[in-house]
């Protein structure tokens, strides 16, 4: 099947003009993430939904202080790391959330043979398209420090569904990251301190080269830097 074939099409008229968009993200460019999570829950109410990846419980532990209701959505590929589940569960745990796990179509399952760009299609893409068809915003966890493909992340933005995508710790800088999640006892993929600087499926992910970028440890090898969910 081809990649296009697993992907439902969202197409909206965004929400917010480019004006106000560069006004926004104008306004934010040192704002707390809490300021700019309380502006997308306050602008999109249950409209809005987080998808995370359950690397840590940052973003989530954020949201949910703002607004404990929000969908937190996983996709779950079948290919996390034990230890990636062991945060999901732990998540559990210690928050209340509104936890959609959105799974890829069974016939997807040995995609992967196929290429990473079917599989990330089938696995990842697709299963977001799904859980976000009833949204019009979502949040999502990515930061400029993440890689250097990533520097230019704005704060808010549209995605090509027509949708307004929210990063709240985009330019949220390392050290108050860090401050934050040593205070609030976030949660953390052990895996992190074995070398994953970036995790994500088992079978994409190694350890990031000593002195490499944050993200070469996912598709290694190949010129693959991301998914595709964030496009
Ligand atoms: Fe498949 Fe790898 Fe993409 Fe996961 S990261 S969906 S295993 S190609």
């Amino acid at each position: 099947m081809a990649p296009s074939d697993t992907t439902v099409q969202i197409r909206r008229a965004p929400a917010l003009s480019r004006p106000e968009i560069h006004s926004l993200n104008a306004g934010f460019e040192t704002a707390h993430p809490s300021r700019i999570i309380r502006w997308a829950v306050n602008t999109f109410g249950s409209n809005l939904a987080l998808a995370t990846s359950f690397s840590d419980t940052l973003l989530v532990d954020l949201a949910l202080q703002v607004d404990p209701d929000i969908e937190v959505v996983f996709l779950d590929t079948g290919f996390h790391f034990a230890e990636t589940l062991d945060v999901l569960r732990r998540a559990q745990v210690r928050y209340e959330m509104n936890l959609r796990v959105e799974r890829p179509d069974p016939a997807t399952a040995d995609l992967w043979a196929s290429g990473t760009d079917a599989c990330c299609a089938a696995r990842k893409v697709a299963p977001l398209d799904q859980a976000l068809s009833g949204k019009t915003a979502w949040l999502s966890g990515m930061r400029r420090a993440d890689s250097a493909t990533r520097t230019e992340t704005p704060i808010v933005s549209i995605d090509r569904r027509g949708l307004t995508k929210v990063n709240p710790i985009a330019a949220w800088p390392t050290h108050d990251v860090e401050s934050y999640m040593e205070a609030r006892e976030i949660i953390v993929n052990p895996l992190g301190d074995d070398g994953y600087d970036s995790i994500g499926c088992w079978p994409c992910t190694e350890r990031a080269a000593v002195g490499c970028e944050t993200r070469s440890g996912r598709w290694a090898g190949t010129a693959r830097t991301e998914c595709g969910i964030h496009l």
